[in-house]
């Protein structure tokens, strides 16, 4: 809707009161006039009346007629107001009379009757109409002027006042109008003052528009600073991440060096004091390998970079990984570690297996590390809620404890309970930091509680939704349903354990606490009655290679299979082994696969024996079919050497390129049946050397693709994908261990790639 102006609204108000005052100004006049007139005429026609009475008076008496007559002519032809003159006796019989010619319209003459008296005598009567037309025509001049007089004064003053409207408020008020819209807008023009004579209330709007403008300016200036340091931020951001990119491939390319070389060392022929040396040398690498990958998890993950996988993963195995990696941490020591798995669980979940057992790795790690003596417990349990499974995994330790006031703080990045200076552990500070924000990124939380020189619970929960798809399993192992084990173990904590994990394959359990119960329990049950005796090495009083001897004593147990549990490696010597037929030794922590594995052998062949060598993946290093031919492209000397030396005792003829150019030059020439490729090489780099490489397959039409395996220093998932895309097979992170590097070696040497798989 359009909106009159102020100064239109006033015009129109000024001319209405115009209107009306004009009006009632005409309205009052024309009535006091018209009183006014028939007043005049009134004292007219009695001054007239008296005057004729006075003169005529005698022929009236006498009732002359004809001077009558015509004194009465004289009369009306003398005042032209006089319109009839009629002279009446007291009879009412009209004596004499006169007229002027007129028409006698009605409202134009008015009728005077008037006695003629002498001395308070009445004669007779007078009748007179008197012409009211000329009066009537001057009142109507007077009041036209009355009203145009009116009018116009009105119409003055209105000027005048829309005048005085316009200079002392409208033009200041337009110019903090204009001010405040400027403001508004953001435009900055050349403040104009407002005139002298603007009024106080005027002043006080301007001064309150001018602070508004003021803080219109201050919140200019503060969201230019704010947007200025956002970019400076995402600048610096990007610069961090590429810098900790950069950093982290600068510094594992000379670890690679460090690491493979001390690995390779330790396979040589050495003297103990070289053997320790070149020991610490590695771990001491290993130990600045896991804190790079520490800070590059951390500010990946505060990065808001950090993007979690999807497939279906063994919890259990993930777990047993974990406590297989952490058991040798705590051997000096004597301290266990043990796992405890809900069997009512299910095992495969969908989530991110390697972060996974990073957190557990993490916190479980800690209570190795912070646990001078006694245990640390893994307890997995859980529950279903719609749908899905909130699994809690405890992790308690019997160590030095967390002190209260702590207990917040241990999450933050880079604190620890130990001051600096204090140092008696060593670490980063970041784990539980990692830990608790990957957990979060999962859904779960993480709690813990503590008691100082008794231990800490670390419980962390977790939604993890159950897989129907069970990934790949390597083992298949007997049915063992309706099977019946002794279990012996002095920890309760392990028999449970393991008579849980028994149960779950269908097997029966009596469990004891020491040899002497067990062999009680042997005596009691009589001939043939268990399929299977487990038992610790590790026990008071009588320890399992005891036992084990004794239980060959009895003569209902001579065949029964025995496997012993130890947490040192081989407690008994071949002999002692060959003795005890069937018997089997396993080192501690004892995986599900793993025992289901030894006590599948060991039922089916019976006669097995000696230390445990099952291997833990399927697949051992070194494992060729045929001899092989591998083209690595690798710059760097150092790497150059430390590979060729890691190949040197495989089935592996290797030719070795300094750059990309080389490796597609040699790739026509000799068909490898693996490449290795570094990324970032002078002249031609990885990601482009494998797209030559892809193209010339291309076009001359091999069935299939020579696998090209990454060998990277950088360890972003997006430089995964970026080789993945070029049409690379696998990953390499440096530092490489030789392990990884056969394995990978022989998997790329057993599958062949058709072509059409990876669509080039
Ligand atoms: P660090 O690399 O120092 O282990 P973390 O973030 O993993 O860093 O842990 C932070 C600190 O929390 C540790 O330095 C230690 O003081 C304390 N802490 C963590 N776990 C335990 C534990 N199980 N027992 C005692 N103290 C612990």
């Amino acid at each position: 809707m359009k909106r009159t102006g102020i100064l239109s609204q006033i015009v129109l108000s000024l001319s209405l009161a115009a209107v009306l005052v004009a009006y009632v100004v005409g309205f009052v006049a024309q009535t006091t006039e018209a009183q006014r007139l028939s007043k005049q005429l009134e004292e007219q026609a009695d001054l007239t009346i008296s005057l004729l009475s006075g003169l005529m008076l005698e022929s009236i008496i006498i009732e002359d007629v004809p001077v009558l007559q015509t004194g009465l002519i004289e009369a009306i032809a003398r005042n032209p107001k006089l319109l009839s003159i009629k002279i009446l006796n007291t009879n009412d019989d009209v004596i004499a009379e006169a007229a002027a010619a007129f028409e006698a319209d009605e409202g134009s003459f008015v009728m005077y009757e008037r006695p003629i008296e002498l001395d308070g005598f009445a004669f007779g009567e007078m009748v007179v109409l008197w012409s009211t037309r000329e009066g009537t025509a001057l009142v109507q001049e007077r009041v036209q002027q009355t009203i145009m007089w009116t009018g116009l004064s009105v119409a003055g003053l209105s000027l005048l006042v829309w005048g005085l409207v316009h200079l002392l408020a409208l033009r200041p008020l337009g110019m903090i109008h204009q001010r405040m819209s400027d403001a508004i807008s953001g435009m900055k023009r050349q403040r104009r003052p407002l005139p002298w004579y603007a009024s106080r209330e005027f002043w006080a709007l301007n001064y309150s528009v001018g602070v508004l403008e003021d803080t219109f300016d201050e919140r200019d200036e503060r969201e230019f600073a704010l947007e200025q340091a956002r970019e400076s931020a995402d600048i610096a951001n990007k610069a961090k991440s590429e810098f900790l990119a950069n950093m982290s491939h600068e510094i594992r390319t000379p670890m690679n060096g460090v690491i493979g070389m001390a690995e390779l060392i330790l396979e040589t022929k050495l003297d103990e004091d070289q053997r320790m040396y070149a020991d610490t040398i590695s771990k001491s690498g290993s130990a600045l390998l896991t804190i790079i990958n520490d800070i590059l998890n951390f500010s990946k993950i505060e990065a808001g970079k950090m993007e979690l996988e999807k497939a279906p993963f063994n919890l259990l195995h993930a777990l047993e990984d974990v406590v297989t990696l952490l058991s040798p941490t705590g051997n000096d020591k004597g301290v266990e570690i043990v796992l405890r798995y809900d069997p009512a669980l299910p095992e495969v979940f969908v989530g991110d297996v390697g972060r996974f057992r990073q957190i557990i790795t993490n916190i479980a790690g800690n209570a190795m590390k912070f646990t001078l003596r006694g245990y640390v417990c893994i307890e997995v349990t859980g529950e279903k809620r719609m749908g899905e499974h909130v699994l809690n995994i405890a992790v308690r330790d019997t160590g030095i404890g967390i002190p209260q006031e702590k207990l917040d703080t241990i999450f933050s990045a880079f604190e620890q309970v130990d001051g600096a200076a204090t140092r008696n552990f060593e670490g980063t500070g970041l784990g539980l930091a990692i830990s608790e924000r990957l957990l979060k990124l999962m859904g779960g939380r993480i709690a813990v509680s503590s008691t100082v020189g008794k231990g800490s619970v670390f419980t962390l929960s977790v939604p993890l939704e159950a897989s129907t798809e069970a990934p790949p399993e390597a083992f298949h192992s007997m049915d063992m349903k309706g099977l019946r084990a002794l279990v012996v173990d002095d920890l309760e904590v392990n028999r449970i354990i393991l008579s849980e994990r028994l149960q779950t394959w269908g097997m029966s359990c009596v469990t004891a606490n020491c040899a002497a119960d067990a062999l009680n329990i042997l005596k009691e049950r009589g001939d043939n009655y268990f399929d299977l005796l487990l038992q610790d090495f590790q026990m008071p009083i009588m320890d399992g290679g005891d036992l084990a001897r004794q239980v060959r004593t009895l003569p209902h147990c001579k065949q029964l299979p025995i496997i012993v549990l130890s947490s040192v490696e081989q407690p008994l010597d071949k002999d002692e082994i060959d003795e005890l037929m069937p018997c089997k030794v396993t080192t501690k922590p004892v995986r599900a696969a793993q025992l289901q594995r030894v006590i599948s052998t060991m039922l089916l062949t019976g006669k097995d024996n000696g230390q445990e060598t099952v291997p833990e993946t399927p697949k051992t290093e070194g494992e060729f079919d045929r001899r092989i031919s591998v083209l690595m492209a690798e710059d760097n000397r150092t790497n150059q050497l430390v590979v060729s030396r890691m190949l040197k005792n495989a089935p592996i003829d290797l030719v070795l390129a300094a750059n990309g150019l080389e490796a597609v030059n040699l790739f026509k020439r000799n068909r490898p049946d693996i490449i290795l490729m570094d990324m970032m090489m002078p002249v031609m780099d990885g990601l482009q050397a494998t797209e030559e490489i892809r193209e010339l397959e291309a076009a001359s039409g091999f069935s299939e693709h020579t696998p090209i395996i990454a060998l990277t220093a950088n360890a972003l998932q997006s430089h995964k994908d970026k080789c993945l895309a070029v049409g690379m097979n696998d990953f390499l992170s440096k530092p490489i261990s030789k392990k990884s590097l056969l394995d990978a070696c022989s998997r790329w040497a057993k599958d062949s790639i058709p072509v059409e798989r990876t669509g080039t």
